[in-house]
């Protein structure tokens, strides 16, 4: 990948998408990867924009033919990014962002070890409890059967936040304009820290800084 990629987790109602479509807005030069997902489409949700909506046996034809970087299952439901994402912003010179779990976060730091993963951790149980609820709400009444849901919901984002060391970075998101900052914040550094790392940028750079020097004496 000869842009940089980045990979953003958090449990679901962390308040992930919400930063990651501000980061988008303040971000240049930055793709973010469409996951392919079995799940139905949710609200206002378009097929290949948020999504690639997809049924299982076409979902599981992609995994036999190779297709993913990564793959996972969660909640009952396939996700998967595929490899053509990454190949689209290499020959674009982007760099990549992905939103996907912990499971497909580890396929690919094991696969590009120099990715640049981030976790977004809810600022407590309490908020996450509520923002899960809050969520519930805007897509129904709450029922018994919600509450499951969200239980089940928390159970599962406990289980996540253990794998945050992972993570080279972890984010609280408590204000959000906060976050959205530090976000684009950890973007910049990365940027800056690779095109350092550069050899002919870097060596162009100190023979320029040379030249002035010694000009000036
Ligand atoms: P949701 O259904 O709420 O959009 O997403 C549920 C979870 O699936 C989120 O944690 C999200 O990051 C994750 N997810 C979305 N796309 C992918 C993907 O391509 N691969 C993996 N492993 N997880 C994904």
């Amino acid at each position: 990948m000869a842009g940089i990629l980045f990979i953003i987790s958090a449990p679901s109602g962390s308040g992930k998408s919400t930063l990651v479509s501000q980061l988008r807005s303040l971000v240049d030069n930055l793709e973010f990867s469409v996951s392919y997902t079995t799940r139905s489409p949710r609200g206002s949700e378009q097929q290949g924009r948020e999504y690639h909506f997809t049924d299982r046996p076409s979902f599981e034809e992609m995994v036999a033919g190779d297709e993913f970087l990564e793959h996972a299952e969660v909640f009952g439901n396939y996700y998967g990014t595929a490899v053509r994402s990454l190949r689209d912003a290499e020959a674009r010179a982007k760099d990549l962002l992905l939103d996907i779990d912990v499971q497909g976060a580890a396929q690919v730091r094991k696969k590009i070890p120099d990715a640049i993963s981030i976790f977004v951790m809810p600022p407590s149980k309490e908020d996450l409890a509520a923002r899960l609820r809050n969520r519930s709400r805007a897509e129904g009444s709450i029922t018994a059967e919600t509450e499951k849901v969200i239980d089940r919901r928390l159970a599962q984002a406990g289980s996540e936040i253990v794998n945050y060391r992972q993570y080279g970075y972890i984010l609280v998101n408590d204000i959000l304009e906060n976050a959205v900052e530090e976000l684009a914040a950890i973007v910049s550094a990365e940027r800056i820290r690779r095109s350092g790392r550069e050899p002919d940028l870097e060596e162009r750079r100190l023979i320029e800084l040379a030249e002035g020097c010694r000009q000036t004496n």
